[in-house]
């Protein structure tokens, strides 16, 4: 027997996801509450409205998002061959008009035959009804709790304030060292600094421009524990050198002298190719960041995959598994920005990977994890692993996949054939299984 599915959320995941579902053969009905109840930051009632850029990311294939727009190629993503048909200009990126865009996602929604619209806002889910839940980082209230409650987690962010991720390999090992606290390991690459070098750092931080926000990001009271950089610094020139840059229980090699304050850096995946700053959750303007970090030696080649910002963002960190479904409910998978992932690209992937392995859990068919080497299974692997204790969104990047080996020149092309090799693989695998 067929199963009818539900998706929730007619955004970027929830249409791939529905696209996916239907062209697979399953009656989808698609809730999206727009236009009569709208988000704060969605203007129109189309579906997969892109409510800031219009670029989906780099075509180059040796940057993240090109490869994975290289995989969801392979994977057959709908939106993906929709957005092709939306380009625009932007020959080095995958610049679309929007309102083409989001008509043609819309009339290939709206005629499909399996695919069944209802414009209401969802409050429940049955739970025996299998479902894609893409509700995005604006779900409403009464839907969060309600998930929190099946879900067993109540830690979806509200104002989410993010630190700056670097990748690990471009740090400068001259000016920084690995150890922890008070103790064995090395899961914190720390980075030194003089006192004229942190006084300098702290003006900087408190005299930095601020990123432009939405009204709904403008956010006066913080959580005192999770508190901007800036704003720390703001309250008294010494509080950074002895809250989060304290030098507290580190064994401080000597080639370091006269070291008052430190930067740390935590192992921010298992393979430990990202790092992020511990306690630098930053409203300051992406320029700014670069500006200021760049100027510490051992940030000078740093290559940031995340930068640091605030903005409303509600997710449920750790609620799947690498195939996406529900780690309660084995009949829910979810997919885009809500499981955690960040950017448009990552949103389409999301629901393509949610839907693709519904219809195989429907089927009985075994659910499909892709090579970690392919940027996509380096993402979904990221979520389903993430450390509890870093809770930030992530997008794709390079760090997500396991490093290569070989001159740093060969790496960048090594990696690229090495997911291009597994993603071909690993879709010609699917079509056999489809
Ligand atoms: C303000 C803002 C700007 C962003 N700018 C960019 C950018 O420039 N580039 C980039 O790559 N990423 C950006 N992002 C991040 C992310 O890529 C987008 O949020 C993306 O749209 C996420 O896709 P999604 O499908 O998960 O959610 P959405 O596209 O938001 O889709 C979710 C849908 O679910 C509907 N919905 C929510 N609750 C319910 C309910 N209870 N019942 C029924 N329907 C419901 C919503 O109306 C919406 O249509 C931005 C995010 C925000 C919030």
């Amino acid at each position: 027997m067929i199963m009818d599915v539900w998706v929730i959320g007619g955004g970027l995941a929830g249409c791939e996801a529905a696209l996916t579902l239907a062209n697979l053969g399953f009656p989808v009905t698609l809730f999206e509450m727009r236009p009569a109840i709208m988000t704060p930051a969605h203007k129109t009632p189309k579906m997969a409205e892109l409510v800031c850029s219009n670029s989906l990311g780099s075509l180059s294939p040796e940057n993240a998002k090109g490869e994975l727009l290289f995989e969801l190629t392979m994977l057959r993503s709908s939106l993906v061959n929709l957005a092709f048909k939306a380009k625009v200009g932007g020959d080095k990126a995958l610049v679309v008009d929007r309102e083409l865009f989001s008509t043609l996602v819309e009339d290939a929604v709206h005629t499909h035959e399996n695919i069944t619209v209802v414009r209401e806002k969802v409050d429940e889910i049955p739970k025996n009804v299998p479902c894609i839940i893409a509700p995005g980082p604006l779900i409403t209230e009464d839907l969060l709790h309600f998930l929190e409650e099946c879900e067993g987690r109540y830690e979806a962010q509200y104002y989410d304030a993010t630190s700056p991720s670097v990748l690990t390999e471009t740090i400068d090992l001259e000016y920084a060292f690995w150890g922890n606290r008070f103790g064995e390991g090395n899961d914190y690459l720390n980075v030194p600094l003089s006192k004229d070098e942190y006084y300098w750092f702290v003006e900087q931080l408190v005299n930095a421009g601020e990123a432009q926000r939405h009204d709904f990001d403008k956010v006066d009271t913080f959580f005192e524990r999770c508190l901007p950089v800036e704003e720390i610094a703001r309250r008294g020139k010494e509080s950074l050198a002895f809250g989060p840059m304290r030098p507290t229980g580190l064994d401080i090699p000597e080639r370091f002298h006269d070291v008052y304050a430190v930067i740390q850096l935590r192992k921010e995946n298992a393979f430990g190719t990202i790092v992020n700053m511990v306690g630098f959750q930053t409203g300051i303007s992406h320029t700014e960041q670069i500006r200021i970090f760049k100027q510490l030696p051992a940030f000078r080649n740093a290559v940031f995959v995340r930068l640091g910002q605030i903005h409303q963002n509600r997710f449920l960190p750790g609620a799947v598994n690498r195939f996406f479904q529900s780690k309660t409910n084995d009949l829910w998978f979810y997919a885009g920005q809500f499981t955690g992932t960040e950017g448009y690209l990552e949103a389409i992937a999301g629901g393509l990977w949610a839907g693709i392995n519904l219809a195989r859990f429907l089927r009985n068919q075994e659910l499909i994890a892709l090579p970690e080497e392919t940027m996509l299974g380096g993402l979904v692997t990221y979520i389903e692993q993430v450390l509890p204790e870093v809770r930030q969104p992530m997008g794709v990047n390079w760090g997500l996949v396991p490093p290569v080996e070989g001159k740093k020149s060969e790496r960048k092309r090594k990696r690229v054939e090495r997911a291009k090799a597994a993603i071909e693989y690993a879709a010609r695998q699917l079509d056999r299984a489809a």
